[in-house]
């Protein structure tokens, strides 16, 4: 096992990292710029060091930073968390010239399956059901007319290397899909720095339904079920749950062992998610794999019992996941609620600002993870979610029932949060059910 871990990371996700290798009793050292240094969660950690200023640009995404704190520190391995270096293949390739363990998947294998192309090519062949459209990126413009004949419009123009919900675009007819493909292919050159671009079906009305797996270097794999994460703004998740609601047992066995299946045939170690929409007939279409932890893995830890983020490092240390399939088992129903330092009453816009007043609920079934304490300012630099409410309950309508009784007890002030949407959201009808659509939040805002 490693003796010494560099967190490449902040916020609340670093706090996850340094509280697991806590628990593993390896010695974290957790990196920050000077926009984090007065950050409570920096005390908790073995070491700190500041590898920079405010800007991302200049410290959590300077490869050269973090790798002469790293050597400074005398770590064995970096944990990316989330966002930032997580799914970058330069970065683990640089990590491993280093002789330092990358917590996550081999570049090779991030490499298969981070890049959207790609990763469709590997689920065809392992059989996981992927949406019609384009073979590969699209080379020629009447290919691209071509195929949409055949599938049948709206279709989807999306960028491999694309990601954060960028570089999209619906058409819902030929002369549109002629005009958006020459657009889409400098805009994904411009913001990713590849211009491939490809085709699927557009799919109107669907949840996104995501299966947690798990890989390690001996080849074995499993899957922690799934989780639905249709509650979007923006194309970002705003309410995740495990499991997801209504959905037939056959269909989702056979999609979380497909899911299960891909990561194995890409020799993949770590944990990674594969995302899916299902259709109203319950047809999944795999969207692409998220090759790190993510946000929402909490509620797949309440329901399994697994603790994803030691996981990911043990298998990086070379362990075995030691975890049977048939050993997996879904306990009762969690949600997770995304409390942003941000002003719904007025579109969503950020409130960054010293908390004043920060009461945080619990008693039984409730979990916060969040790096947040009174007296903390939440800097204006960085992406404004400052934490994770999460319930978990004997089923779905006692987790609901428990998220309302936890929101209720959430006290934070002066800033603005995403408190008082969520305990709208929890009495709302339709979510009450189960099932929402992706576009159900933006209707609602409407
Ligand atoms: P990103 O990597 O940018 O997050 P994804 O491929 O994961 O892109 O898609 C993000 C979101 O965009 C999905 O959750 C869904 O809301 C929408 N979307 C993507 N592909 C389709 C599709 N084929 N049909 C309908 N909606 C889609």
């Amino acid at each position: 096992m490693f003796s010494r871990v560099l967190i490449a990371n902040r916020g609340e996700i670093a706090l996850r990292i340094i509280r697991a290798c806590r628990e593993l009793e390896i010695e974290s050292v957790c990196v920050y710029s000077q926009a984090d240094a007065d950050a409570p969660y920096l005390r908790l950690a073995d070491e700190a060091i500041c590898i920079g200023p405010g800007p991302a640009p200049q410290s959590y995404l300077n490869i050269s930073r973090l790798i002469a704190a790293a050597e400074i520190a005398n770590v064995d391995a970096i944990h990316p968390g989330y966002g930032f270096l997580a799914e970058r293949a330069d970065f683990a390739q640089v990590c491993r010239d280093c002789k330092i363990e990358f917590i996550g998947p081999s570049p090779e294998a991030m490499g298969k399956l981070g890049d959207k192309v790609e990763a469709k090519r590997a689920a065809k062949a392992a059989k996981v059901p992927i949406f019609p459209g384009s073979e590969g990126a699209i080379e020629e413009e009447e290919e691209a007319v071509e195929v949409a004949a055949e599938i049948g419009y709206p279709v989807i123009i999306k960028a491999s290397a694309g990601g954060g919900g960028r570089g999209m675009r619906v058409c819902h007819n030929e002369a549109s899909l002629r005009t958006n493909l020459r657009n889409a292919r400098q805009e994904a050159l411009a913001a990713f720095g590849n211009g491939a671009v490809f085709i699927e079906k557009f799919l109107e009305a669907a949840r996104h339904v995501e299966v947690q797996v798990l890989g390690d270097k001996h080849g074995n794999s499993v899957h922690l079920y799934e989780r639905d994460c249709s509650m979007q703004r923006r194309h970002q998740k705003v309410i995740e749950e495990a499991p997801a609601p209504n959905v037939d047992p056959k269909k989702r066995d056979s999609v979380c062992s497909a899911a299960a299946r891909l990561i194995r045939n890409a020799g993949y170690s770590g944990a990674a998610t594969v995302e899916f929409l299902m259709d109203d007939k319950q047809n999944f279409y795999m969207l692409e794999v998220n090759t790190r932890v993510q946000v929402e893995h909490p509620v797949t830890e309440m329901i399994t019992g697994v603790d994803i983020v030691k996981a990911t490092i043990r298998v990086a240390a070379g362990e075995e996941l030691g975890i049977r399939q048939r050993d997996v088992k879904v306990n009762g129903h969690a949600i997770e609620c995304r409390i942003n330092a941000e002003d719904p009453e007025r579109n969503f816009m950020p409130s960054p600002g010293r908390i004043e007043t920060f009461e945080a609920p619990g008693g039984p079934g409730v979990r916060m993870d969040t790096h947040a304490v009174t007296g903390y300012t939440v800097p204006p630099n960085y992406d404004s979610m400052i934490g994770k409410l999460i319930v978990h309950a004997e089923d779905r309508a006692s987790a609901i029932t428990r998220m309302e009784r936890a929101l209720a007890e959430f006290r934070i002030g002066p800033i603005k949060t995403t408190i008082p949407l969520h305990a709208q959201l929890m009495r709302n009808g339709a979510f009450r059910q189960g099932g929402i659509d992706i576009h159900f939040l933006e209707r609602l805002l409407k």
